[in-house]
């Protein structure tokens, strides 16, 4: 695995719901980027939450992926524990990488539960950032720590930032500057159950599989910090970054997998096609501007970054009738 001096992009599906019209935004736009520059594209599939993920999930993920018309160079199928693509099977490399940073000094337990701690294996979106973490267990000592670990209590594990400002390049965004504060403060790594965080997961991951060209929903933007945080104390160079706009419902709210009636299932029951589909979603790119049904390779061509809105993009009754009819 990895991607010598070649673009490398990835698709990262978490199976915990069917596939959406925002997903498919986010996955062709991504898709094309990467095969644009003629780049290899992982598929890797973010199942680290035993919870929330379902196997069936994946499948129809893979199903409705490859019905768009994409397609990746390494996927969850046939592969060793070490390559695999599915988060699920990789947990050995985050083990690793947690052991580093505790001989660094970076981590300590933490005995707080938050619902933070609960919902740390899926990527938190612009929503889910409360108030910074307090620092409640930075500084308990040993003694104290061994007396809470001795009466039974379980500890998450979480990173001691030492930076409290991170900046990075969005190819779309110009340049970020944040402060550590402003997305949650020291962030935990690993849940009290054993459970990885996505942050850990996906920062690990993005390094090993070497992924250059990181492309996702702008909700996630402020994940980006912490990952660099994390890129940093690893070692690991710190991708290209692009947060597209977030597509919207005619109210205004991000598609998530409550809109049940836009999963793509639900769509090609419907009788929508998918050259229609990837017509919409590439007149939404601004590279097809009649809206014509394509195949995702007819936009390779047309395909260009400066192109894109920068702004969420809000679905309107009018192309949901078009789009339905
Ligand atoms: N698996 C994440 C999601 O579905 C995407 C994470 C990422 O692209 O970094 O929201």
């Amino acid at each position: 695995m990895g991607c010598s001096d070649r673009v490398c992009g990835r698709l990262a599906p978490s199976p915990t719901g069917y596939m959406h019209l925002g997903n498919a935004w986010t996955f062709l736009l991504t898709w094309l980027s990467v095969r644009s520059q003629n780049g290899r594209l992982v598929l890797r599939v973010e199942d680290i939450d035993p919870q929330r993920s379902k196997a069936p999930f994946t499948e129809a993920l893979l199903e409705d992926l490859r019905w768009l018309g994409l397609d990746w160079d390494e996927g969850p199928d046939g592969y060793t524990q070490k390559t695999s693509c599915l988060q699920s099977r990789r947990t050995f490399f985050y083990e690793e990488a947690i052991a580093r940073l505790e001989d660094a000094g970076f981590i300590y337990p933490c005995f707080c539960t938050r619902s933070e701690l609960r919902n740390l294996g899926s990527a938190p979106h612009v929503e889910d950032f409360g108030a910074p973490y307090p620092g409640t267990c930075r500084t308990l000592t040993k003694e104290k720590q061994s007396e809470l670990f001795k009466a039974g209590r379980k500890a998450a594990l979480r990173l001691r930032c030492a930076e409290t400002s991170v900046s990075f390049d969005d190819a779309l965004w110009g340049r970020q500057y944040l402060e550590l504060a402003e997305c949650g403060g020291d962030f935990a790594l690993r849940r009290s159950d054993g459970v990885f965080s996505y942050q850990l997961a996906v920062t690990v991951d993005d390094a090993l599989m070497g992924i250059t060209e990181v492309m996702r929903g702008r909700d996630i933007l402020p994940s980006t910090p912490r990952q660099v945080v994390l890129q940093h104390l690893l070692g690991y160079p710190v991708p290209k970054h692009i947060h597209v706009p977030l597509l919207l419902d005619v109210k205004g709210e991000k598609l998530s997998k409550r809109h049940k009636s836009l999963t793509l299932r639900e769509l090609r029951q419907k009788g929508v096609d998918a050259a229609r589909l990837n017509g919409l979603l590439s007149q939404m790119a601004g590279i097809n501007p009649s809206g014509r049904p394509v195949r995702p390779e007819e936009l390779l061509p047309l395909y260009s970054l400066d192109k894109l809105p920068v702004q969420d993009i809000r679905l309107t009754n009018d192309i949901y009738r078009r789009f339905l009819s």
